[in-house]
């Protein structure tokens, strides 16, 4: 079955997010202090989360990533995974990651079914990548990564937000990262979520992300596959990996979203942005199956056509991406 929204995309993929907590706290995603955590009770339990997910299947979600916060922070988090990635019309199961416990997961991850992982890397310089993470070990993430690799994924999808005069002049060092290994690597324009004064002044659009790179490097476009998302991806000529632009804010991105969203607290939403969400807590602590699918069709259905972010920044306070997840 496909699931259509009101502006003709096709809704395929859910980000399912298993916790708001994290081991590290990156500076765009989340306030210095300050913010509250959600209790143990508040957090949907597997069992429900899995419900969410059986019935996002049932009605034409084929791709599943698991985000949150951290998600490998969450203890019982590979029989969770064992149980999702055996949902029969699941094509896809996904993670995101900070990559920082990989070392030891990546392997019971792989065998549990996870298909592929993205792994967030924001600097290759110890001590900045330190600054923006607020005192996360990089050594942790690349071997992390080498992890990866060893426990048989394909190779992974970096992602990094690139931030003017925090490590935009790591560009050129990111992109030539594809040049050798067959990553990915995706560079994602700063949304200024947390806000705080200047923080749109950091946003590097795509466009000049690309004519960065490919001052550098000539870069051949490639054709995205249907259950990618909203990257545009590229080649560097002869390289062994590709390199994606993820453009929240200057656009590339609604007009392709296929995605929608349950937070860890059950809030499902059809946009990023989007006010509030729905509360699935009702439906399944009732046992409403048929109230749960039809909330997450009206999801789908009432999906706004694009954000409004760069309009509304002004107006909006922090919007930590830890609990929608990002
Ligand atoms: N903890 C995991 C991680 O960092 O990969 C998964 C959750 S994190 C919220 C998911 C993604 O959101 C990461 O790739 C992160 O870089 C991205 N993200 C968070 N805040 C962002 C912002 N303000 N602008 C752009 N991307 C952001
Ligand atoms: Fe944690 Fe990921 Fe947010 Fe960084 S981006 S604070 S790793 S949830």
């Amino acid at each position: 079955m496909a699931l259509i929204d009101s502006y003709g995309r096709r809704i395929n993929y859910l980000r399912l997010s298993v916790t708001d907590r994290c081991n590290l706290r990156c500076s765009y995603c989340m306030p210095a202090d300050g913010i509250a955590k959600l209790a143990h009770g508040e957090m949907l339990s597997y069992e429900e989360l899995l419900r969410v997910a059986a019935e996002s299947v049932a009605l034409g979600i084929e791709k599943i990533r698991i985000t949150g916060g951290e998600p490998l922070v969450r203890k019982g988090l590979i029989g969770f995974i064992e149980r999702l990635a055996a949902i029969p019309a699941l094509r896809e199961l996904v993670l995101t990651t900070n990559g920082l416990l990989l070392g030891e997961m990546a392997l019971p991850l792989r065998r549990a079914g996870v298909g592929r992982l993205n792994i967030s890397l924001d600097s290759l310089k110890p001590e900045v990548f330190a600054g923006i993470t607020r005192g996360g070990d990089l050594r942790r993430v690349i071997d992390g990564i080498a992890a990866a690799e060893d426990a048989g994924f394909p190779p992974a999808k970096i992602n990094m937000v690139v931030m003017r005069g925090v490590n935009d002049d790591e560009l050129l060092d990111f992109a030539a990262l594809t040049l050798r290994r067959p990553y990915t690597v995706r560079f994602i324009e700063y949304m200024p979520t947390v806000g705080g004064q200047g923080a749109s002044a950091l946003c590097v659009t795509g466009n000049e992300i690309l004519e960065r790179i490919g001052r550098r490097y000539p870069l051949l476009p490639l054709v995205s596959s249907e259950m990618a998302g909203p990257s545009r991806n590229f080649k560097i000529s002869g390289a062994a990996g590709a390199i994606g632009i993820i453009t929240p804010i200057s656009g590339h991105f609604c007009d392709s979203c296929n995605r929608i969203r349950v937070s860890a607290a059950g809030l499902v939403r059809g946009c990023l942005f989007a006010d509030g969400g729905i509360d699935l807590r009702q439906y399944l602590d009732a046992g409403d199956d048929g109230g749960l699918r039809e909330t997450l069709r009206r999801i789908v259905t009432g999906k706004p056509g694009r954000h409004r972010l760069a309009d509304e920044e002004a107006g909006r306070g922090s919007i930590p991406m830890s609990q929608i997840g990002g």
